[in-house]
């Protein structure tokens, strides 16, 4: 083939190609650009996930009628100009791509009015052709409609996923628009239905509300910036309400929603102890840095930033997160809706779903809310579900209180009397917080104590066991093993660490062998040497199914009093359930 120059049309297709990837990349573009116009209400309607119509009407300030057919040219940008420095950007938009993108593979119909003008414009194009420029009534700010989208790209409409796929993405990036946004009201509409709805009162707890539901935004901790170079604040959740997957951490840098593996890991890592495996937290942080630290235009849709000092803003992520967490609740209370009557509904008192977008032509009057939980939107917050309280938001201690034991129950489970109801703790999980702890400090101050066997006993290491041995000598020398080469992947055990000296029915060397097999099966994430402690306080602790008389029981629970992290075994796992006053009190009619 001839070396041609590419039509102009052609060559914007293909620029689209890099922007505009699926219908919610369209969704992303206009977000932004309403934001940049300062809008504080974007009302989204979309119908077959896309592929239909995407529509996005703001308030924000409007182009002007002559303007508006040059905002759809190449590099046409209100937001910079050649003066302009790239490296200190602070709106969402500046490339001037997004417009002619869109509208060079779909038809696009824009209608604005600025705020101080008396009537509108109205803009339609299709396929990168003007269709029709004309004077229009409208509310101040900005409707665009995309219709038809990928239509004279059937490769690109092959790509797409179901209408359920996309919408779902869609959904996700709404809300995470949302989330980041709190102080402009976001609604988005799909095939009539209403599926987000917040607020925009500036308040982060209600913006995830409206995302989460009420009951798991009540109950998530604030992070607060803790004013350095770089401030992290927001809302993380409680370790309970962890979610199976890892799509529910929302991080914006400067208000830029971004998705970046690594920032996301720390947040993953500050939950570390908390979190039993293959949980995720869920978290909103916003990330401030100094504008000249990010260089936002290293992805064609902007998805992702370079932060200039990211090791720095990965240690400060995961102090913020880690510091609110250990401030948290030792136990896990049943919650009780508060102010509510038995069984019934309560009306709609402090409740966020009641405000919304007040009505009129441009906002259409929005029913219900639905809450994402795992990608579905659940009943959860919508009409038949007794509304979770907001308040009171759980106080958050850092120990326990002082309890007095009961009993035992099934062999398992201490029952304990605090001042602010009943405890069950779980023998097993506070018997291995409590060792955990007491084996991490003795490691860290070399104090491990080693118990010599009367007699040395050989053993046969399978060749994984062998190496993890060999190579991490020294961790287990420190742990309170000693252990000499025997010839291959034989070993010579001469001590093994006091507390596990008569806790092995299996013997010494089993132990061993069952606890290297058990590190190497341990979390990922953690250190060697971490997975190494936990899996011996698991094995020095006692067992479900053992009788702990009364005299134990309250020599575990005084233990469990002073431990740093009395909420969650080393696993994460959760150590007690309480039940709170107000619990017992609801549950017995007697309020
Ligand atoms: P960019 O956002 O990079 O400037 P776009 O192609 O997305 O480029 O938009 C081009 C221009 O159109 C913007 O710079 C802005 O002036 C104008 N514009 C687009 N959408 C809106 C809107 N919703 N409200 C007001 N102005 C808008
Ligand atoms: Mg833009």
């Amino acid at each position: 083939m001839a070396l041609t120059i590419l039509s102009e049309q052609l060559a914007a297709r293909i620029a689209a190609g890099e922007v505009i990837e699926w219908p919610a990349s369209v969704v992303k573009e206009l977000i932004e650009n309403s934001l940049d116009a300062g809008a504080r209400r974007i009302h989204l309607e979309i119908s077959q996930g896309g592929a239909k119509s995407i529509s996005v009407t703001d308030d924000g300030c409007g182009i002007p009628a002559e303007d508006i057919a040059l905002a759809f040219e190449r590099f046409a940008t209100s937001k910079i100009d050649d003066s302009s420095d790239l490296s200190g950007i602070a709106t969402l938009g500046f490339r001037g791509e997004a417009l002619p993108s869109i509208a060079s593979v779909s038809r696009v119909e824009a209608v604005s009015r600025t705020q101080d003008s008396e009537s509108g414009a109205r803009l339609v194009i299709d396929n990168g052709q003007q269709i029709a420029l004309e004077p229009a009534p409208a509310p101040p700010g900005t409707t665009m409609r995309v219709t038809s989208l990928f239509n004279k790209l059937p490769a690109r409409r092959k790509f797409m996923g179901s209408m359920r796929q996309e919408l779902a993405r869609i959904h996700r990036l709404v809300n995470a628009f949302a989330l980041a946004h709190p102080s402009v009201a976001f609604s988005l509409v799909a095939d009539g239905k209403q599926r987000l709805s917040s607020p925009g009162d500036g308040q982060g707890r209600a913006a995830a509300a409206a995302v989460y539901g009420s009951r798991v935004a009540g109950s998530m901790l604030e992070v607060a910036d803790a004013g350095g170079a770089f401030g992290v604040s927001g809302l993380v959740g409680e370790p309970s309400a962890a979610r199976g997957a890892r799509r529910y951490i929302t991080l914006a840098v400067n208000g830029r929603c971004v998705e970046n593996r690594r920032l996301a890991f720390a947040v993953e890592q500050a939950y570390h102890g908390f979190l039993p495996e293959r949980r995720f937290p869920i978290a909103i942080l916003s990330i401030r840095a100094p504008l000249d630290d990010v260089d936002v235009n290293v992805h064609p849709a902007k998805l992702e930033v370079r932060l200039l000092r990211e090791n720095l803003v990965f240690g400060e992520i995961q102090r913020a997160v880690r510091s609110t967490l250990s401030g948290f609740s030792p136990v896990r209370s049943l919650h009780v809706p508060s102010g509510s009557s038995r069984g019934g509904r309560t009306t709609d008192a402090p409740s966020l779903q009641g405000r919304q977008f007040a009505a009129s032509a441009a906002w259409p009057e929005s029913q219900t809310t639905g809450a994402e939980e795992d990608g579905q939107s659940t009943a959860q917050g919508g009409p038949d579900d007794t509304p979770a309280p907001l308040e009171p938001v759980p106080s958050y201690r850092s120990t326990l209180p002082i309890l007095r034991v009961i009993g035992q129950a099934h062999e398992t489970y201490i029952l304990a009397e605090g001042p602010d109801g009943l405890y069950l703790i779980d023998q097993h999980a506070a018997h291995e917080r409590v060792l955990f702890e007491e084996i991490k400090q003795r490691f860290e101050s070399r104090a491990a104590e080693s118990q010599p066997l009367l007699e040395p006993e050989s053993i046969d290491l399978d060749p994984s066991q062998a190496e993890a041995a060999e190579l991490h000598a020294e961790e287990l020398e420190r742990a309170g093993f000693l252990i000499e080469p025997f010839g291959g992947t034989s070993l010579l055990l001469r001590a093994v660490p006091q507390l596990l000296s008569s806790s092995s029915p299996q013997g010494p060397g089993a132990t061993l062998a069952a606890i290297l097999d058990e590190v190497a099966e341990g979390r990922k994430n953690d250190s060697w040497q971490d997975r190494l402690l936990y899996t011996m306080a698991c094995h020095g602790s006692i067992r479900a199914g053992r009788t702990l008389n009364i005299e134990e029981s309250r020599e575990l629970v005084r233990q469990l009093e002073q431990a740093q992290q009395p909420q969650t075994c080393p696993h994460g796992r959760p150590v007690m359930v309480h039940l709170n006053a107000g619990t017992l009190e609801y549950q017995f009619g007697r309020r």
